[in-house]
């Protein structure tokens, strides 16, 4: 049998951390066994369903380069894969359910229901649910209200006095007291809608799931799955609820801790070659002694025996650590591919949105060995680029001033740096350095020295990125112009 597993997120939110792990260590699952991958949307939940949060699931995975099998964008044998498409399928099993006496509708009133609830939560009593006052009524009588025209839900029939048990693949034997299951859920509302429970279970039937990846938090609905899988007579995936993502307080990742979004981890200049792979190790291990893994490299490995019971603990820093590693690998034209639109977003090339002219593009990408080693996001890059692509103004006269020397003397230092520029521009790092170097000792003076005023006219800080490289990206005739502004200035300070 195929080996199937699935994405099924309700499009009620943007995505985030949780959800991206589920999906990718479905997606890692069944590529590492040769199985089919799919995308369900399980947009049953009309009211907080929201158009832009389907395109931020798209949007997203294309981002991170995961794609799907069977989905809703590019089909599949069990189409459609959108659950508001689907909603007759599942009226249809629910009174299959209905007419096995495994299911009954239910006629209580909305009021009686909460009148109920009240009363129980004032006697403090342990159940809280549903009385299952309908339970009793037999279908005959159950479809003839119905066909009355009366308000009417369809319930499970949950078997009382047994016990559910189940061998979840990662926490082992499960048992439920069937009696401390939500009493008789509702499988299909007055409106015709199904609950996520009926949807959920019919589609992963329908759609030939083998395996059940998902989060914690799902592990109480399992029972009841279980039971709708037994009403129907259908065999159960395997179920595997994966360990909990935790923030470093060792409570459940949430805003609190930081971004969860995986828009704000873009905008904040994350690539997604470093997220796949922090996140691939958030209760997962694959290789002794190695942390960095290609998306490939992870789907080879993977294996549902090295998942962590434990709770994995989110560390943002690591996660820093994982981002500035995958920049310094990147080759330059990459790494300027990705952190175009951030330049372009902060005005690099002019006021913000301003795209670049082709040697601005071209300047961009020479100067991205400048940054590689000192950045840790992409958001960074534009900033510690700015005075390669604007002219920085001219600091105060004191910026230039060397340790023990003056401003006679710092002019003196800055007009030797200038009569180098030319050969400069033409040389590599190691001959510029070089260069430099023999004609400090020439004039006697200290390389340090020479270096400062020249770095502070030609990128205005006394802190910058490369020297040699940056200038070469200026060229010549503005490193000179640079120098010149530069000069006037200190002129102007001299006593
Ligand atoms: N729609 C559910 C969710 O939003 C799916 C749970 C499951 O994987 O069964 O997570």
């Amino acid at each position: 049998m195929e080996i199937k597993d699935r994405y099924a997120p309700s499009p009620t939110g943007l995505q985030h951390i949780g959800g991206i792990r589920t999906a990718l260590f479905n997606y890692l699952f069944a590529r590492s066994v040769g199985g089919a991958y799919i995308l369900r949307l399980e947009d049953t939940d009309r009211a907080r369903f929201d158009e832009a949060f389907v395109q931020n699931l798209y949007d997203t995975f294309a981002w991170l380069g995961i794609h799907w099998d069977e989905g809703p964008d590019i089909g599949g044998p069990a189409a459609p894969y959108i659950q508001s498409e689907r909603f007759d399928l599942y009226k249809k099993y629910a009174l299959e359910l209905v007419n096995a006496d495994k299911a009954y509708y239910c006629f209580c009133s909305a009021e009686r229901l909460e009148a109920i609830r009240k009363e129980r939560e004032q006697a403090h009593a342990s159940e809280t649910g549903y009385d299952r006052q309908c339970r009793s009524l037999s279908s005959e009588v159950g479809r003839s209200r119905k066909a009355a025209g009366e308000r009417c839900v369809i319930r499970l029939k949950i078997p009382l006095g047994e016990t559910t048990r189940f061998k979840d693949r990662l926490l082992g034997s499960i048992e439920w007291k069937n009696e401390d299951i939500n009493p008789d859920p509702i499988l299909l509302k007055s409106d015709g809608f199904p609950t996520y429970h009926l949807a959920n279970i019919v589609d992963d039937h329908l759609m030939g799931i083998t395996h059940v990846l998902r989060a914690q938090e799902w592990l109480p609905s399992t029972p009841l799955h279980l039971i709708l899988y037994q009403s129907f007579g259908w065999e159960p995936p395997v179920f595997c609820h994966l360990p909990m993502v935790m923030g470093q307080d060792g409570k459940k990742l949430s805003k609190r801790h930081g971004a969860t979004s995986i828009d704000e981890f873009r905008r904040q200049g994350y690539l997604p070659e470093a997220l796949l792979n922090y996140v691939a190790l958030l209760g997962a291990s694959y290789e002794e002694g190695k942390d960095l893994y290609t998306l490939q490299e992870l789907s080879e490995r993977f294996s549902l025996d090295k998942l962590n019971k434990a709770p994995a603990v989110f560390d943002y820093k690591k996660l820093e650590w994982y981002n500035a590693h995958y920049i310094r690998m990147k080759s330059d034209e990459d790494l300027a591919k990705s952190a175009l639109p951030y330049a372009i977003e902060q005005g690099l090339f002019g006021a913000p949105w301003t795209e670049p002219d082709a040697s601005q593009r071209s300047g961009f990408v020479k100067a991205m060995p400048l940054i590689k080693e000192r950045v840790s996001f992409l958001q960074e890059i534009p900033d510690k680029l700015r005075y390669l692509f604007s002219e920085p103004p001219v600091p105060p006269a004191a910026e230039f001033i060397p340790k023990k020397s003056d401003l006679s003397q710092t002019i003196e230092l800055l007009k030797l740096g200038r009569s180098l520029i030319e050969t400069l521009t033409k040389l590599d790092d190691a001959e510029a350095e070089q260069f430099v170097k023999q004609e400090a000792e020439k004039a006697g003076v200290k390389l340090g020295d020479l270096m400062m005023p020249l770095r502070v006219a030609l990128t205005g800080s006394r802190i910058s990125p490369p020297l040699f490289g940056s200038l070469r990206i200026l060229e010549a005739a503005a490193g000179l112009a640079r120098i010149d502004r530069s000069l006037a200035v200190l002129e102007e300070n001299r006593p």
